[in-house]
């Protein structure tokens, strides 16, 4: 399924030529960004988790956050289609729906994968977290280790590591403070929050990362890694939980 969230960004697929900060945007209700992104989003395997894929339109750098099964095909398809070259490969957690396609990925696109240290684990031995393995997952040796607080760089996208324990120790939220977009994993959904009864579960701490979360701008686009998009002014019950 192709979802296109999002007009204006589904709108660069179909503009590679245009200029940042031009004028094609400039009546467009997302003019205030600083530049213009490639954002596209996938939902992949059998529970439908999103993969996302952020391009910079300058220099055609990109990165993908998140590794469904079955995504693989539509991966290097976006990626030729846009013209992109992928550096990274980010995790939001290493949960078996996010992961699977993680080793195909890297070695299609020869990139490096990252994730948080507390969740590496399961991502080189999948299942090693104690959720059943619904099918056979390879798995890949993490190349580095997500951090709080750290400030990646994708072209000229700025995107900011936010540790948000909880639906598991390592999960972490990408923020993209300049197009104001959180990537959030499954730590926040539409309406509700992760899974904290898993193995994986550490519910005192899911308090904390809603709470962080809840300090972002109010109209932060939050992009799940299941289901549909909201933003943190509609979840703001996080903040008090
Ligand atoms: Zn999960
Ligand atoms: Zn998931």
């Amino acid at each position: 399924m192709m979802a296109s969230l999002w007009a204006p960004v589904a709108q660069l697929d179909r503009a590679l030529g245009y200029e940042p900060r031009g004028q094609r945007f400039e009546s467009s209700p997302v003019h205030h960004f600083k530049i213009m992104i490639i954002f596209d989003i996938f939902a992949a395997g059998p529970i439908e988790t999103n993969t996302v894929l952020i391009g910079c339109p300058k220099t055609h750098h990109a990165l993908l956050i998140d590794c469904p099964s079955e995504c693989a095909t539509w991966v290097e398809k976006r990626v030729k289609a846009l013209g992109l070259h992928l550096d990274l490969i980010l995790l939001t957690h290493s949960h078996w729906d996010h992961i699977a396609d993680a080793a195909k990925l890297k070695e299609i696109f020869k990139v490096p994968i990252w994730v948080h240290a507390e969740d590496a684990l399961n991502v080189e031995k999948p299942g090693a977290d104690g959720l059943p393995l619904y099918f056979p997952i390879e798995g890949v040796k993490p190349d580095g280790a997500l951090v709080d607080g750290q400030a990646l760089k994708v072209g000229e996208i700025s995107i900011k590591v936010i540790h948000t324990p909880g639906h598991t120790p390592g999960s972490v939220c990408f923020y993209l403070p300049d197009e104001g977009i959180l990537v959030s994993g499954d730590t926040l959904f539409r309406g509700t929050m992760g899974r904290l009864d898993l193995p994986t579960g550490r519910p005192a701490l899911m308090k904390g990362s809603l709470n962080k979360l809840g300090s972002l701008p109010p109209q932060t686009r939050v992009y799940p890694g299941h289901g549909e998009p909201t933003t943190i002014n509609e979840e703001a019950w996080i903040k008090k939980y």
